[in-house]
């Protein structure tokens, strides 16, 4: 049996080798281990184990584990679909929230940003893949949007984050993460301090790696397949 230490062991040994492999600064991609579905106990073990970030999808689920685990120093990102009516409560209770895609969660997440918290830290997501059914602004509406976030007080526009649809070959899978690296340049080129590159999962952390995310988003490659 493999346990969640030997996983995550074997995950940051992939992250060191695509630093070098690519030639990236050893130490600046950053681990979320993404831990929607999985119980408490298993965020725990990673813990025990070094890991302070955590990713989750779903506001309740969220909340739960956080009450279980509040003897632990746990920075809690979100990375689910956002709803409105959701925003008071998680800006009141994470670190990070990773999906926010249009100016109304934005002016909500501001507007209930507690006083005595540090600022919110988000990322802007964006439909690199340009799919349908997938959250994200569209490419075209990176700069206006980005620049809409910059200006409230109780956030902090850390970067963007996507989902790229899956692709069959390691060509195919850059070339969404490059797209993305490409607007993050064009904000930071514009004036904007942004440090945040949020892409990469299990299956395509390396392609991630290689083209500047400074973040990678791995579930199922630390906790075992979801059910
Ligand atoms: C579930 C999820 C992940 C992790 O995916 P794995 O393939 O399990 O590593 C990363 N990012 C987001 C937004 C997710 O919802």
């Amino acid at each position: 049996m493999t346990t969640i230490a030997q996983r995550l062991e074997t995950v940051r040994q992939r992250i060191r080798d695509a630093e070098i492999r690519y030639r990236r600064a050893p130490g600046s991609v950053q681990l979320l281990a993404v831990s929607k579905t999985r119980p408490a106990a298993d965020l725990r073990e990673a813990f025990a184990c070094g890991q302070r970030a955590f990713g989750e999808n779903y506001l309740q689920e969220a909340r739960e584990k956080q009450e279980q685990l509040a003897d632990t120093a746990i920075e809690w990102h979100f990375i689910g679909p956002l709803q409105s009516n959701k925003t008071k409560a998680v800006a009141a209770c994470v670190d990070w929230v990773h999906s926010v895609d249009r100016l109304k969660l934005a002016k909500r997440l501001n507007s209930h940003r507690p006083d005595d918290m540090e600022p919110l830290n988000i990322c802007l997501q964006v439909n690199i893949s340009a799919e349908d059914t997938k959250a994200g602004v569209a490419p075209a509406g990176v700069a206006e949007l980005a620049a809409e976030f910059a200006g409230f007080p109780r956030l902090r526009l850390r970067g963007l984050m996507c989902i790229p649809a899956p692709a069959r070959d390691e060509p195919a899978r850059r070339a969404p993460f490059r797209a993305l690296r490409e607007l993050q340049e064009k904000l930071i080129s514009g004036g904007m301090a942004l440090d945040t590159l949020s892409m990469g999962m299990s299956a395509d952390l390396e392609e991630a790696i290689a083209e500047g995310a400074t973040l990678v988003r791995v579930g199922t490659d630390i906790f075992g397949a979801r059910q």
